[in-house]
């Protein structure tokens, strides 16, 4: 089988995160988000946590050059080797064309961008209900519950709540966006993999019409 990379894009909300869980699931693939990769050097306290922390509270991108060093290392384990869904990356063009560059020393491209399409006053109201689990597993206070409040389903432990999901930093997070990442809508549509899915749907919804996506490319 040839191996699969998948690059989930979308606005801070759209619901990649959670969908990617699901599709790197289904395929059998590890998901790949920088987000997590970043707050987990966050909570480890590393050099790389510490340089992106004022970058990630103040809604801004970490610089291109730390990022794409983060995925190539993460790329040079094994488990990658079958495909990823990436989940946050890329996030600039510039990103987009070392991803490229990074993939061809695997004798292999971006198969499928799935672009999650949701509009900005979903995206606020998502991102403020949203509580995390210390292992990155994402619940909604009311579109995703967990079975009892604030409590991860699977291993018990407490949930929280982002320092940069407040309303204030959402809406500087979805300029960024509009600046920085939307360019890549374009970048994809050129390369004929771009597949756009209506977001505003029910989870599942979302997710039926995902893999149909990507079992046809
Ligand atoms: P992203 O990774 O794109 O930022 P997430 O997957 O973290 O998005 O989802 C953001 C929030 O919206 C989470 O609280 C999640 O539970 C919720 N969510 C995700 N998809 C949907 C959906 N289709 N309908 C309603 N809420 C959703
Ligand atoms: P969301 O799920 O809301 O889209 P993420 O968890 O993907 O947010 O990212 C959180 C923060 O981590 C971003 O606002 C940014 O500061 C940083 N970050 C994550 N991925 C990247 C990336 N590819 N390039 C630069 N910064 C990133």
């Amino acid at each position: 089988m040839t191996a699969m990379y998948i690059v989930m894009l979308g606005p801070p909300g759209a619901g990649k995160g959670t969908q990617a869980k699901k599709l790197a699931q289904a395929l059998g693939i590890v998901h790949v988000s920088t987000g997590d990769l970043f707050r987990e050097n966050l909570k480890n306290e590393t050099e790389l946590g510490k340089l992106a922390q004022t970058f990630m509270n103040a809604g801004e991108l970490v610089p291109d050059d730390v990022t794409v060093r983060m995925v190539e290392d993460r790329f040079s384990r094994p488990d990658c080797a079958k495909g990823a869904v990436l989940d946050g990356f890329p996030r600039t063009p510039a990103q987009a064309q070392a991803l490229d560059e990074l993939l061809k020393k695997f004798d292999s491209r971006v198969k499928v961008v799935p672009y999650i399409k949701v509009p900005d006053d979903v995206l606020v109201e998502r991102l403020s209900g949203r509580w995390m689990s210390q292992s990155g597993r994402v619940y909604h206070e009311k579109y995703n519950p967990p079975k009892v409040k604030w409590i991860d389903d699977v291993d018990g432990t407490p949930l929280y709540q982002r320092e940069d999901d407040k309303p204030e930093t959402v809406r500087h997070r979805i300029e960024v966006y509009n600046d920085q990442t939307a360019p890549l809508i374009n970048y994809y549509q050129e390369k004929g993999v771009l597949a756009e899915i209506d977001g505003t749907q029910a989870i599942e919804s979302v997710f039926a019409d995902l893999m149909n996506t990507v079992e046809k490319k």
